[in-house]
């Protein structure tokens, strides 16, 4: 095993945009290092560069200052060991739901009878064999939530990028997908990032809580999340005794009101 080495390791990762008004920094010295298996959410005010830090890990953006390692490696593009699941679930109208899930295994020549099997068996687990040849406006919010990850799933990706996977959906739905979703990472030994609003579902999610200051987003705190419930799912897991403890905690540090 690797031992020492995280899966991902950012090491003072700083982005400042260029725009029409100006110089525009969105983060500033970030560094945070995620262990193999580990999940971690990321919480903060709007526009403290949560998708901008995302985006550099999935190499789709350069910082302007710093770097991120994956697996001890500088990331310097996307690659299929990062599955980026973006804020919207970005499927094709005029594909199929089948056709939207096997585009990255299609655009990676990866469309073999063994990849073809296990997406398969993804579609079947998550309720969407029935729905496969159905386009994606057929569909509801959560089925295509469901379909936008087995995309991202397809590609047998190490580590997990997730924007505000859930919050195209309602209420009940976002409770029952977002438990689907991580057992599925737990059954995959997924490294996972879940940038989220929803601070209960950063709490039950995660290994680890990490919050932004307001832009430039910088790393305000962190909090190991160690919650005392049976049933290992979110949603059980939101009974835990420690949950309102750090729940308010966190609340606090957030400083929505200002
Ligand atoms: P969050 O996801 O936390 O809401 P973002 O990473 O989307 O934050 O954005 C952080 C800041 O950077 C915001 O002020 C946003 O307007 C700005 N920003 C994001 N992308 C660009 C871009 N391509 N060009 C200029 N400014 C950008
Ligand atoms: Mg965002």
């Amino acid at each position: 095993m690797k031992d020492n080495i995280p899966t991902v390791s950012i090491q003072n990762v700083s982005m400042k945009y260029q725009s029409p008004e100006g110089e525009i920094e969105a983060i500033k010295n970030i560094s945070l290092d995620v262990a193999q298996g580990e999940f971690i959410s990321i919480v903060g005010p709007s526009g403290s560069g949560k998708s901008t830090l995302l985006n550099i890990i999935a190499g789709l953006i350069k910082p302007s200052a710093g770097k991120v390692l994956v697996n001890n490696k500088e990331v310097t593009g996307p690659t299929s060991m990062v599955g980026y699941m973006p804020q919207s679930d970005q499927l094709f109208e005029w594909r199929t739901i089948w056709q939207n899930i096997i585009l990255g295994l299609e655009v990676q020549r990866k469309l073999n009878d063994e990849n073809k099997a296990f997406v398969e068996k993804l579609i079947k687990d998550y309720g969407l064999y029935e729905f496969k040849d159905k386009y994606p406006s057929q569909l509801s919010g959560g089925m295509r939530q469901r379909a936008a990850l087995i995309r991202t799933l397809a590609i047998k990706p190490e580590i997990l990028l997730l924007d505000e996977a859930f919050s195209a959906l309602d209420y009940q739905t976002r409770l029952i997908v977002s438990d689907e979703v991580k057992q599925i990472i737990q059954q995959e030994n997924k490294t996972s990032l879940l940038v989220t609003h929803d601070l209960s579902e950063a709490i039950s999610m995660a290994d680890k809580v990490v919050i932004l200051t307001k832009r430039p987003g910088t790393i305000k705190s962190a909090y190991n999340i160690s919650l005392t419930c049976d049933s290992k799912t979110p949603l059980g897991c939101r009974e835990a005794p420690e949950f309102r403890e750090y729940f308010n905690q966190i609340w606090k540090e957030l400083d929505v009101h200002v």
